[in-house]
């Protein structure tokens, strides 16, 4: 009987001394760059991913995908899972020496000065992947983070955007409501030490209220990508208000924009121009030019050429790699060429990444399920 017990108790302390112990080996690698775009996190060697809104890593050098959370047979729903955490906010994590990053955004109300006024701040939260515990790494006041809005790690440096809530006041100078749209600053959060930095408005949000009163209510600021050592930050918005008889009818309105640049050398922000941003990266800076929320131009940063892309219809379902603009529907289009071409037997997906020598499609078959490929570079040429 003895016997028995110390069994037990032997496989009861093994079992919780392992009961963390499952690590995808993408979380223990250590990225150059990741860029978060909200619908994937491009990794070095991999990408974080969704599907049935559960997030998965993939790793490029296998292809094998696995659920994010690591510890075994979780059902996800209690507290000390990394996707619970993320669950309300639908945020994809980034990777980072062995743990997860992610924000938790606080927005209510609070009484101040006999006014009803906002009471925002956020979290960058981690979840360390060795321990599974979860820890703060900063908290700002004031802000809400846009975590659907792009973010980009550089090193130990993670950028991101945020919002003010967004407020419009009554007569009496009260907040009668609030979103997570608008104007914001840029921030930067140093991943080893929790250091904040805040380089201020991105852009002159009351000025252009001023001019396009729609804009309180259509606004987005988003974090396209980088060119060398540039971040590019895109900001769309309607010029005209969106009324009811063009919904009713169907009508969609068309979006303007600016693009501004944050040098990560400088620290200055720049307008760079009035286009409603797309991707920027490998050189090349997208845009739909102004009344025109259809084909999409090239600017190639190096020489200044223009160039006409394809139609693109899903913002933002695009990457620019080795010359060609990969985008929505499976196509290819060549900018030295022009010639778009299907690449894949999938319907709907993308490139996302060149990894070696082949490109990484990410696609969904009919039922929906997100599916991966690997594009050999000579075929799509
Ligand atoms: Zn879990």
């Amino acid at each position: 009987m003895k016997k028995i017990v110390t069994l037990i108790c032997t496989t009861l302390i093994f079992s919780m001394l392992y009961s963390c112990g499952q690590k995808s080996e993408i979380a223990q690698e250590n990225n150059t760059e990741e860029f978060n775009n909200w619908y994937y996190v491009r990794m070095d060697n991999g990408a974080i991913y969704r599907d049935k809104d559960l997030p998965y890593v993939i790793d490029f050098d296998n292809m094998n995908t696995s659920v994010i959370c690591n510890i075994p047979n979780c059902s996800h729903s209690t507290n000390n899972c990394l996707i619970t955490a993320l669950k309300s906010s639908e945020q994809l994590p980034i990777i980072y020496n062995g743990a997860a990053y992610f924000f938790e955004n606080k927005n209510g109300y609070i009484e101040k000065d006999g006014k009803n006024a906002l009471d925002l701040s956020f979290k960058l939260r981690k979840y360390n992947f060795n321990n599974c515990e979860f820890s703060d790494v900063a908290e700002v006041k004031d802000f809400n983070a846009n975590v659907d809005d792009g973010c980009y790690l550089i090193g130990t440096n993670y950028y991101f955007t945020t919002n003010i809530g967004n407020p419009t006041y009554d007569e009496l100078g009260n907040v009668s409501s609030s979103s997570t749209s608008g104007g914001g600053n840029l921030f930067c959060i140093n991943l080893e030490n929790g250091t904040v930095t805040d380089y201020g408005e991105v852009f002159d949000y009351e000025s252009l209220k001023k001019q396009y009163p729609s804009a309180q209510n259509s606004l987005s600021m988003y974090l396209m990508g980088k060119i060398d050592n540039q971040l590019y930050i895109g900001i769309n918005f309607m010029k005209k208000e969106l009324t009811h008889e063009m919904m009713q009818n169907g009508e969609t309105p068309l979006f303007y924009g600016e693009t501004h640049t944050f040098d990560l050398n400088t620290h200055k922000i720049t307008k760079l121009d009035d286009e409603f941003s797309m991707c920027s990266m490998n050189g090349y800076h997208s845009y739909y030019p102004s009344g025109n929320n259809t084909s999409i131009m090239l600017q190639n940063v190096t020489t200044g050429e223009i160039i006409q892309g394809p139609d693109i219809l899903s913002w933002n379902a695009m990457t620019i790699i080795d010359d060609k603009v990969w985008h929505d529907d499976a196509k290819c289009f060549d900018i030295k060429t022009g010639k778009d071409e299907k690449i894949s037997s999938y319907n709907y997906g993308q490139v996302i990444a060149k990894y070696n020598d082949t490109y990484i499609f990410m696609g969904e078959d009919d039922k929906g399920k997100t599916i991966f490929e690997k594009i050999p570079q000579n075929t799509s040429s």
